[in-house]
Parts: C-alpha cells; sequence; structure tokens
C-alpha cells in the first residue's frame, strides 16, 4: 500500500499494530510506531489503544524494546507463569474475539490477567514461588516495563473507555497495584464508569493483597450493574476468594455461573487445591471431564499437588500419562509438579528421573526434588543437588534451607548442617524460622546432644509447641525422662492442648516403667477431654483408598489380614524377631501387649497390601503419626521374608524397607 504511494489513515493503522503484537515483533511494533508519529495518527483515539495494547502485551511476556530493560528471563516468575499459562493465553484471545465483535475498528483492547494463580504446588512450594517471583521483578522493573504504555496514554488528547481499560490492566499486570487503582479513581474524575473489564483488572490486585472486603465491593458492584454472569468476573471472584481464604465463597460463585468454561473449572479447582481441599478438588477435576472440558496445562499443575497431598500415585500416573499424550510433558511448571507428585508419593527415583530431563529448574523443581531426596533419606543427593542448585547460581531460598537441613538431620550431619544454617544468614541474609530450628532441634536431639538442642530453642523469641515436641521425640528415644518433663512444661505453657506431648510424654513414663505417672496423665487428659488422633494407615489398591486403624475389624477381608499376620509373625519368629513392648502405652501383660502391637494400623495395611497387590510389587503405605520402634523392626522382617520393597511414608518422612534393612539406617 505504502509503495503504490496511499497514505494509511487511522482505519488502517490499528490493524498494523496488532499484527505487530500478535507476532511478538518489538522492533516492527516499534518502528510502526515511529512511522504513526509520523504521519500524526497519535492523536487518534483507536491507533493509540492499539499501540497501548501492543507494549502492555510485550511488556508482559517480558520482551523489551530499544528502551525496555527487560531481559527475557525465562524464570521470570510470576509473569511468565501468568502468561505463558494457557488461561491468560485464552483470556487474551476471547478479550480480542469480544473486542473485535463489538467494534471493528478497534484492535485488540485487553491483555487480561485473571488467571488462577498456579502456585499451590504445596505449602513449601508456593513460598518459594512467591520468592521467585519477588526477587526476579523488582520495582523499577515493573515500573520501566509500563513506561511506553504510559507515555502513548499520557500523549492522547482523548481516552476512551478502552484507552483507561488498558493502562488499568497492564499497571495491575506489572504489579503497580497502587498506580491501578489510582487510575480508577481518575477514571472516575473522568466521568467514565468502570465496565467489565476493569472491575476484572481489579480482583486480582485484591486477590493480591488478600483484601477480600475490597473484593467483596467489586463483587457487589458487578452483581447491581449485572456483571456478575460475565466469564472473567465469575473466575475473577473465585480466584479471589480463594486466595482469601474463603473458598466457599469461591465455590458458591462457580455454582451460579450460568455456564461454567474451561477458566472458571480452572480457577475453581486451583482454589480447592491452594485450600488444602484436595478431594474436592479432585472431585471437580472428574467433573470437569465429565463435562467434556478438555483439560489445560494450568490444570495439571493444579491437580497434581492434590495427588501429592492424597498419595494417589496411581492417579498421578494416569495423570502424567495424559500429559505425556498432550504433549504437556516439557512444560516447566507441570514438570516440576510432577517432581513433586513422585517425591510425595514415594517414588523418588521416577521423580528424579523427570527431574534430570528438565532442561531449565525453577524454585520449585529444585526443592522439591532436594525435599524428596531428603524425606527418603538420599541426604547426599539432597546436599550434593544442594550444592548444584548454587553452583547454577540460583539463589536457595527459604523452603530450600528447610530441605537441606531436613536432609542433613536425617543422615545425621550435624556439622553439614550448622554451616548450612549459619550460610542462611550470613550469605544469603535469610533469618532462619520455626522449620529451620525445628530441623536442627530434630539433629542435635537424634545425636543424643538433648542439651545443645535444648539451647538452641530456648534461643528463640518464641519457640512453638510443635519445635520443642521434636526435642521432646528426642528425649524419648534417648530415655531422658528429667528433660522431657522440662520440655513438656514448655509445650503446655505454650499449647495447653497439644495431644501429640501428651502421648509422648505418657510414652515417655510407660517405657522408664512409672507407670503411675502415665495413668496421672492420662486421667488429666480424660478430665479435660483431650483426645488421642487415632492412628491410621492407608493404602491404596486399584484406585481405591483403604483406611485402617489400630485393632481395626471392620474390613471386609478383615479375616484374611490377621491370619496372614499370624503365618507372617510366626516366620518373623524363626527369623529372630522379638516384639518390642516397651513402647506400649498400657499397662498390660507382656502377651497382651504383643497383641496390641500385632494390630497396629501399618501392620493391617501391610498385610492387606500383600494380599491384595501381585507379588512382587512395592507396597506402599502412608501413616499419619510416626511409626512406632516395634513396627519398623517388623517391617523390615517382613520386607525379607516376603521379597517385597515396602515404602511407609509417615508424617516425618518415608521408609524404603528392602530384604531386611530400612532407607532411614535406623536413624529416624
Ligand atoms: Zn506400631
Ligand atoms: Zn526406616
Amino acid at each position: 500500500m505504502r509503495a503504490s504511494g496511499k497514505y494509511p489513515d487511522h482505519n488502517v493503522f490499528p490493524s498494523v499494530v496488532k499484527s505487530c503484537a500478535l507476532l511478538l515483533d518489538v522492533k516492527l511494533g516499534e518502528s510502526v510506531h515511529g512511522c504513526i508519529i509520523r504521519f500524526g495518527m497519535d492523536y487518534d483515539l483507536y491507533t493509540c489503544n492499539a499501540l497501548m495494547n501492543m507494549y502492555a502485551k510485550f511488556h508482559s511476556l517480558g520482551l523489551s524494546g530499544s528502551h525496555g530493560n527487560g531481559k527475557h528471563k525465562m524464570l521470570d516468575g510470576m509473569s511468565e507463569r501468568m502468561f505463558s499459562s494457557e488461561v491468560s493465553g485464552e483470556l487474551i484471545h476471547k478479550f480480542e474475539k469480544r473486542m473485535m465483535s463489538i467494534d471493528q475498528n478497534v484492535s485488540l483492547n485487553k491483555v487480561k490477567c485473571v488467571s488462577p494463580q498456579i502456585n499451590g504446588n504445596s505449602e513449601f512450594t508456593d513460598r518459594s514461588y512467591r520468592e521467585t517471583h519477588d526477587s526476579y521483578m523488582g520495582e523499577e522493573e515493573r515500573s520501566a516495563r509500563m513506561d511506553s504504555v504510559r507515555k502513548v496514554f499520557e500523549m492522547m488528547p482523548r481516552r476512551d473507555l478502552v484507552s483507561w481499560n488498558t493502562v488499568i490492566a497492564g499497571n495491575a499486570q506489572s504489579g503497580m497495584h497502587e498506580e491501578a487503582l489510582m487510575m480508577v479513581r481518575e477514571m472516575g474524575n473522568a466521568n467514565l464508569k468502570p465496565d467489565s473489564f476493569t472491575l476484572s483488572s481489579l480482583l486480582p490486585i485484591f486477590a493480591e493483597y488478600v483484601d477480600v472486603s475490597k473484593g467483596k465491593e467489586i463483587h457487589g458492584y458487578a452483581v447491581r450493574n449485572c456483571f456478575d454472569e460475565d466469564f472473567f468476573i465469575g473466575s475473577g471472584l473465585i480466584v479471589m476468594y480463594a486466595r482469601c481464604n474463603r473458598v466457599e465463597d469461591s465455590l458458591w460463585v462457580f455454582s451460579i455461573l450460568p455456564r461454567q468454561d474451561a477458566i472458571s473449572w480452572n480457577s475453581i479447582i486451583a482454589g480447592c487445591v491452594q485450600n488444602n481441599l484436595y478431594d474436592e478438588g479432585l472431585r471437580l477435576f472428574q467433573q470437569m471431564l465429565k463435562a467434556k472440558v478438555k483439560p489445560r496445562q494450568v490444570s495439571f499443575s493444579s491437580i497434581l499437588p492434590a495427588c501429592a497431598h492424597l498419595t494417589k500415585l496411581n492417579l498421578g500416573k494416569q495423570l502424567h500419562g495424559y500429559i505425556i499424550r498432550a504433549g504437556f510433558d516439557d512444560n516447566v511448571f507441570i514438570a516440576s509438579s510432577l517432581v513433586d507428585m513422585y517425591a510425595k508419593c514415594g517414588n523418588v527415583k521416577v521423580a528424579r528421573w523427570i527431574f534430570d530431563k528438565m532442561e531449565l529448574h525453577d524454585m520449585v523443581s529444585w526443592t522439591a526434588i532436594i525435599m524428596g531426596c531428603a524425606l527418603h533419606g538420599h541426604a547426599h543427593d539432597a546436599i550434593s543437588l544442594f550444592e548444584q542448585m548454587e553452583m547454577g547460581g540460583v539463589r536457595p531460598n527459604y523452603v530450600a534451607f528447610v530441605a537441606v537441613l531436613t536432609a542433613c538431620s536425617h543422615a545425621g550431619l550435624i556439622d553439614e548442617a550448622w554451616r548450612y544454617f549459619n550460610s542462611m544468614t550470613q550469605n544469603y541474609g535469610i533469618a532462619p524460622g520455626l522449620e529451620h530450628f525445628a530441623a536442627m532441634a530434630d539433629l542435635l536431639g537424634r545425636a543424643g546432644k538433648l542439651d545443645e538442642a535444648y539451647k538452641l530453642i530456648s534461643s528463640l523469641e518464641r519457640p512453638v509447641g510443635s519445635v520443642w515436641s521434636t526435642l521432646l521425640s528426642a528425649c524419648r528415644v534417648h530415655k531422658n525422662v528429667d528433660l522431657a518433663e522440662k520440655v513438656a512444661k514448655e509445650i503446655f505453657e505454650v499449647d495447653p492442648e497439644n495431644v501429640g506431648a501428651y502421648i509422648l510424654l505418657s510414652n515417655i513414663y510407660a517405657a522408664a516403667q512409672r507407670w503411675r505417672d502415665a495413668s496421672k496423665l492420662r486421667v488429666f487428659m480424660k478430665v479435660k477431654g483431650i483426645k488421642k488422633n487415632p492412628a491410621c494407615s492407608w493404602i491404596e489398591v486399584k484406585n481405591k483408598m483403604h483406611a485402617f486403624v489400630s485393632g481395626d475389624k471392620s474390613h471386609p477381608s478383615c479375616d484374611k489380614i490377621y491370619e496372614t499376620l499370624k503365618v507372617l509373625l510366626e516366620k518373623m519368629e524363626q527369623e529372630g524377631y522379638v516384639p518390642d513392648t516397651s513402647e506400649v502405652f498400657h499397662d498390660v501383660e507382656e502377651e497382651q501387649k504383643k497383641q496390641l502391637l500385632y494390630g497396629h494400623s501399618e501392620r493391617l495395611a501391610i498385610a492387606f497390601g500383600i494380599i491384595s497387590i501381585p507379588a512382587g510389587t512395592t507396597i506402599r503405605i502412608t501413616k499419619n503419626i510416626r511409626m512406632c520402634a516395634d513396627c519398623h523392626t517388623a517391617t523390615k522382617f517382613i520386607s525379607k521374608i516376603v521379597e517385597r520393597e515396602i515404602v511407609v511414608r509417615d508424617n516425618n518422612r518415608f521408609h524404603h524397607f528392602k530384604g531386611g534393612k530400612c532407607s532411614c539406617g535406623d536413624y529416624w
């Protein structure tokens, strides 16, 4: 057109600018911008809207032009996560289509970000994710990213709702929340009323600030203006409520949406998982499949953490298969979630294999694999991975230190642990938190350095019950009743209802044959109404979870289970097994004690595994509390007798039993 001597007018430039945006061609876009200025078209409303949009898109993707300073970083925390996610991609696409239908003249008007935060890999990866985000993008960089958009905006002689929405959304996505909110006020001064686009840009801000009252105001405004059936608002509200720990409100918003689309499904599933409603998340995921909504990449990074938490290895494997078939397995966030899932479900080998195949590692995958190795007793692998991470220039964060200290603690590496503990503050400026203190106390306690552990915990400004409990367990192992009483007193001072501590202390009394003290404690618990959490073990057989409590007689295969245990016990005793009844709580006869041990939940689960899972395959058990010493010994014998690997995940770590030995080296 230009070659033929014709001048492009205001009808042409918006389309050209939009094309540059869609091609992600920064250079071309900038030279078109130059051309627009030369032709004097920079006063045209639609052209300017298109320009702002283009720059907002480039900035959000981390593409930099001649004056931008946003280097394109693969692991640019937040923006990368949000915009690489399909949800945002889809939103952009939908907004384009929607705006095209509203005004043929107007080009791409909105780069949206109502994306559910795909951060819920686990309680610890959530933090690492946020830290990644914060450390990669400083205030300055965020502001610089918006420069070109703002410049265009400021030069515009006339602005319409689309112009305001573009600049507000741009600010909101770049993390310039105050600016975005200020512009909404200015927009009001210019006599323009926010529409559904404006509202859906604001919702993520209140989600980020966890400001549910402001979020509710927007909800109210949306209802009054009949925007509440809008997909983007709906999803924005779901995300906002979920983020503010009001997931029941998210579920309600979801349920009244006139039609659920992929975005709202993914938002609600992510919301449930982030709020620890794992079963609900899985149920909704299955419903989504039934509703013939195809899972997206983001669906998998939301649902895999649920499998990890519920140790649903079989389901996790099925999802993995789906991921491979859909070609999602090279997505860094999905791969990280897979590493985390396999590690937590007890298959650290596969976790490591996926980790090694990843081209790029983010904080989530590093911490997942290091923690995985640590919990499975591969302490040296965990430590060497941590060092690899440091050498690769990745700054370890809070969670990475929890992982490496856990590794040291499970392997009894005291010197290394102190080195890492000190390097946190000295080299990285991270103040050690409760988890770090707990790991150190655990390590010292297990090594028998009980006084040193006591001193360390006392140095904490406000030690909580859980850190003290670590030391109390150590007192039990080392049979130090005096210190145990001292520690228990500290626990009851800060946490008078700590059931675990009562049980531990009475076990310590029982082991020291101080029956009178043990029973006094039991009476006290009864009077106070403090109830013991029943010990429970789970095993997944053919996609179904089977739960067992101590002495359980409710399972349909109950007879076979007890028969199996009886046969096993005979063989175990032939092999030299002697029941260790010292930790049995009750003051009863030896023979009865044996019977009590015999019915411990993990043994029932293991016996059920032996009769229902094909010979030669691994038996995987999850237990809600720590394994007792006798079951640990018994399981070692069983693994040898039945020639199977048995993996037990208790609330503290993984035990891999094989050929009569355990991966923890009996140090746990
Ligand atoms: Zn036991
Ligand atoms: Zn073990």
